[in-house]
């Protein structure tokens, strides 16, 4: 008798232990959250079905509902049915919705992310594409929570229905809500509160603001985790981080874990912070942000944007193939910015360091051949002053940082797609001449100090003419060993 009291009570203990342990499966996994995760729709749990016999008859099954996959705008959903009296299921798929709705409630960090956002996700596939933006600079989740309940309208609501983006001025958030039935609405706190656990007490407010005017009864709430400053940035909250970038990263990170995983209403995170760390570890290094905060608008954007559109149409990384004209260099970027994304997907709180090291390594060159230039020491082009090389009278002080391209370059030499390589701590100011023999009399180009530049319609204005410039950068004194500079600037002309 003694034995078998102590069975039952070991039996008792384990089924216990199961108990917990089933109940810890359904807590939401603490290192990736993404949509598309399988929602249980039914109290009926496979363990209690398994006991249960057989039905007689395929006729005598009773099947209901039992979890439920919602489909993505690229992505199938999935319901799985099983039969109340036994062990049978079986599961229908849920067509890709091709479409998205998307509202983010924001600021400048939200207006870098969703800037591509409307093009990424047309050229994957998906027909139907809004993307709005309530923004205000700066703004934090108290701000947001001070305007929506005092119903003020400081908002521009940027919106883009059709490929281009409507500003919208003196926007109320409840207007915005209202405007369309969205998929989605993303929150977002600012990067400098982003670290500060005190900084969320007003997101069960915003939570119920949704959940009460939203017009889609399905709307789905997700958090957007921002990346970190630019190790130099001279942001006034940067100090919050103690000027660290790590520092800021795992904090922000910490801090989504800590208070918005736990969260029932969030659906998904959207880990920018991570992509943008991630693609800090290839090649294109500490150089993401145009003012040190902000992402540039080429490949920073895009890398934000490409994101966005992974974890809310649940589409490949890899489809969408749309490079925006205005920055034709995103295509030579294109693939560390998708192995930094594949990256975040996989590991939403954690760096996955690249492997493309150096440019080159990210793109395929065999369709390319490089050129050899020849160039002049402690020279210059200047396409609006003069139509030659200008030589300064000194070697030494401020104009002795050049070495130039001994001639200008035609077009046919150089045609449309010619890829202009530049390491990191060196620039290339391109020139472009109407002709061989006249003097340009549009806006004179900056010079690239990004790896990347390419010829582009839109950079040559009609010029047929192009000669180029190369400096270290920032400026220093080059004069002693002109020739370091020539291995920093890289050209590849596209060959048929
Ligand atoms: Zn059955």
């Amino acid at each position: 008798m003694k034995i078998r009291r102590l069975i039952t009570i070991c039996a008792l203990l384990a089924l216990l232990v199961c108990l917990f342990s089933c109940e810890k499966q359904d807590e939401l996994p603490s290192d990736t959250t993404t949509l598309g995760s399988e929602e249980k729709t039914d109290e009926l749990q496979e363990t209690e079905r398994e006991e249960l016999e057989e039905c007689p008859s395929p006729d005598d099954h009773e099947y209901a509902e039992e979890s439920r996959v919602d489909a993505l705008a690229l992505k199938e959903g999935e319901i799985k049915y099983g039969c109340t009296k036994c062990k049978s299921e079986y599961t229908e798929s849920i067509p890709a919705t091709k479409s998205l709705k998307i509202l983010a409630l924001g600021n400048s960090f939200t207006d870098d992310s969703t800037w591509h956002l409307w093009n990424i996700c047309k050229s994957a596939g998906v027909e139907e594409v809004i993307v709005g933006n309530l923004y205000v600079g700066n703004c934090t989740l108290d701000q947001h929570w001070s305007y929506i309940s005092t119903s003020k309208n400081p908002y521009i609501y940027r919106k883009t229905t059709d490929g281009k983006r409507v500003d919208n001025e003196n926007f109320r958030a409840v207007d915005a809500l209202q405007d369309e039935d969205w998929d989605f609405i993303v929150l977002h706190q600012t990067s400098g509160s982003a670290g500060q656990a005190s900084t969320y007490s007003k997101l069960s407010f915003i939570f119920k603001f949704i959940d009460a005017k939203a017009t889609n009864p399905n709307v789905k709430v997700i958090w957007h985790m921002p990346w970190a400053y630019q190790g130099d940035s001279t942001h006034a909250e940067f100090p919050k981080y103690d000027r660290d970038q790590q520092k800021m990263y795992e904090t922000i990170v910490a801090r989504v874990q800590e208070i918005i995983i736990p969260e029932d209403k969030i659906s998904a995170i959207i880990p920018s912070g991570t992509a943008i760390q991630n693609l800090r570890t290839s090649y294109v290094g500490d150089n993401v942000t145009r003012d040190g905060y902000h992402l540039n608008y080429g490949f920073g954007r895009y890398t934000a944007g490409l994101t966005w559109y992974a974890v809310l149409t649940g589409g490949d990384v890899d489809a969408p193939d749309w490079i925006p004209p205005e920055y034709p260099e995103v295509a030579a970027y294109l693939s560390a910015i998708r192995e930094a994304v594949k990256g975040a997907m996989a590991n939403n709180f954690s760096v996955t360091p690249s492997k493309i090291k150096t440019a080159e390594d990210g793109f395929d060159l065999s369709g390319y051949e490089l050129l050899e230039w020849n160039y002049n020491k402690n020279g210059w082009w200047n396409c609006k002053d003069s139509l030659t090389i200008t030589y300064p009278s000194s070697t030494n002080g401020t104009y002795n940082q050049n070495i130039c391209t001994d001639r200008k370059y035609s077009i046919e030499e150089l045609p449309i797609g010619t890829i202009f390589v530049c390491d990191y701590g060196w620039r290339v100011r391109i020139e472009q001449y109407p002709t061989e023999n006249e003097k340009y009399d549009g806006a004179r180009h900056g010079g690239c100090i990004y790896p990347f530049f390419v010829l582009s319609e839109e950079f040559l204005n009609g010029c047929t003419y192009v000669a180029w410039s190369v400096s270290s950068w920032p400026k220093t004194d080059i004069s002693a060993d002109f020739d370091a500079a020539y291995p920093h600037v890289r050209v590849y002309v596209p060959v048929n």
